[in-house]
């Protein structure tokens, strides 16, 4: 491999963009994939000496952390929407019901647009305008709609984003309040990613922050593995579990970890990564119970559809992170996410998305068959904001009660609900 040089980069520390199946190197630009061999790419950095003092001096954002990001160095001064920093939850009342010792939830439905897509986006959008885009796009499952349509109102610019038609109401409404254009496909992701691919080749000057910058956009969710490890006191966890849609937030958690062990932030303990995915569509779960290295796109059918990625880009990549990690793929029934976005509400007073109900609904699935520890410390992922995905729960959740407005027919219900 050639040495490689951030001296001269337009994106901070980011030194080169490598191939992940045959490591040939580029320079930092607009590209995505290998010319030698059409395989993904991803930034390899010219590490700085960073220390914790540093970064715990940052701001309480994603930002604390641009000097392992793809950006450049002012990004603190373009107007962003400065995602992350969201908060690590030790959930005691959770651990005490699943029979586990020591478990926390990192909510991400404290990002701006109530979803990790905020730190991608953001981290996307730097990239972008400093590699001269002019339009922020995306193909979306529906929080990456969100994210985009607001980053770009933020940012002054504008934004094109493209939707499955049958998405969450929710979602539709809270990409298209802020104002930017939203085409919505006849058709699943699958077939909306292919059209925004397509139309991704025409428009130069279009930064689809997921298909044409995805190097970049996918860096974004490290953030989510050194906040944990800051969190939890500058250690990593024995057990991570992490929802599956394309599968980058898994891989980049385990890059992170990787990370912050060969920069000396934190101990280089050994540590299981946990992918999640729901019955409805687990291309992953199926692959690693099959112990296939490749992974057979389907036709998602679930709730959970801001996972509903049939053909996940990574998908292999995330079997290779389980397996060498010792940990699995496994997936849960929509009754199970359903139960399990209960499970976390009653317990926690957090109210997840369908994604979260997968990720806890997985966590429980793996402990009864033995794979995950009770007793080993471990982080679960909510991504997500239940607000977004009310039609989940709105059949199986209503009042206890309807009653006239008098003490009388109070007195006679409270009697047989307490
Ligand atoms: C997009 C998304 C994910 C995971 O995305 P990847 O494509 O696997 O990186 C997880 N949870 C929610 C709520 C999402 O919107
Ligand atoms: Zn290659």
């Amino acid at each position: 491999m050639t040495a490689v040089s951030a001296t001269d980069s337009i994106l901070g520390n980011a030194a080169a963009l490598a191939c992940r199946e045959c490591g040939a190197q580029y320079p930092i630009g607009p590209r995505y994939a290998c010319d030698m061999c059409f395989g993904p790419l991803e930034v390899v950095y010219d590490y700085p000496n960073i220390c914790r003092d540093t970064i715990e001096s940052g701001p309480r954002s994603i930002w604390r952390y641009r000097a392992l990001l793809p950006v450049p160095d002012d990004v603190l001064d373009t107007p962003n929407m400065e995602p992350g920093f969201t908060k690590l939850i030790r959930a005691d009342n959770l651990a005490r019901e699943l029979g586990m010792r020591r478990l926390w939830v990192k909510d991400d439905t404290g990002n701006p647009t109530h979803s990790f897509k905020d730190r991608v986006v953001a981290v996307a959008l730097a990239a972008a305008r400093a590699l001269g885009f002019r339009v922020l796009a995306c193909p979306s499952t529906g929080n990456l709609a969100n994210a985009v349509a607001a980053a770009a109102a933020r940012a002054g610019i504008r934004s094109v984003v493209f939707i499955p038609a049958d998405l969450e109401q929710q979602k539709i409404v809270t990409t298209a309040v802020y104002g930017g254009t939203v085409i919505a496909v006849d058709g699943t992701y699958d077939d909306v990613n292919r059209l925004a691919t397509e139309i991704a080749g025409e428009e130069e000057d279009w930064a689809f922050v997921n298909v044409n910058v995805r190097p970049y956009y996918a860096e974004g969710s490290k953030t989510l593995g050194y906040e944990i490890a800051e969190q939890l006191g500058w250690r990593l966890p024995e057990q991570v579990v992490i929802p599956i849609a394309s599968g980058s937030q898994l891989t980049k958690v385990d890059k992170a970890f990787t990370e912050l062990g060969k920069l000396g932030l934190v101990d280089a303990t050994p540590y299981r990564v946990y992918g999640a995915q729901a019955e409805g569509c687990s291309p992953v779960a199926q692959a690693f119970r099959a112990g296939l290295d490749v992974v057979r796109p389907v036709r998602p059918n679930t709730i959970a559809k801001s996972l509903a990625i049939g053909n996940p880009a990574d998908g292999p990549y995330v079997l290779d992170v389980c397996r060498r990690t010792g940990g699995a793929v496994e997936a849960v029934s929509d009754e199970e996410v359903v139960d399990a976005m209960r499970l976390l509400a009653r317990t926690e007073g957090i109210f997840g998305e369908t994604a979260g109900g997968v990720t806890l609904g997985v966590l429980r699935k793996l402990l009864a068959n033995g794979q995950l520890d009770p007793d080993a410390e471990t982080v679960v992922l909510n991504t997500g904001d239940g607000l977004k995905t009310l039609d989940a729960v709105a059949p199986v959740v209503t009042p206890s009660a309807t009653i006239p407005p008098s003490v009388e027919a109070f007195r006679e219900v409270i009697e047989q609900l307490c």
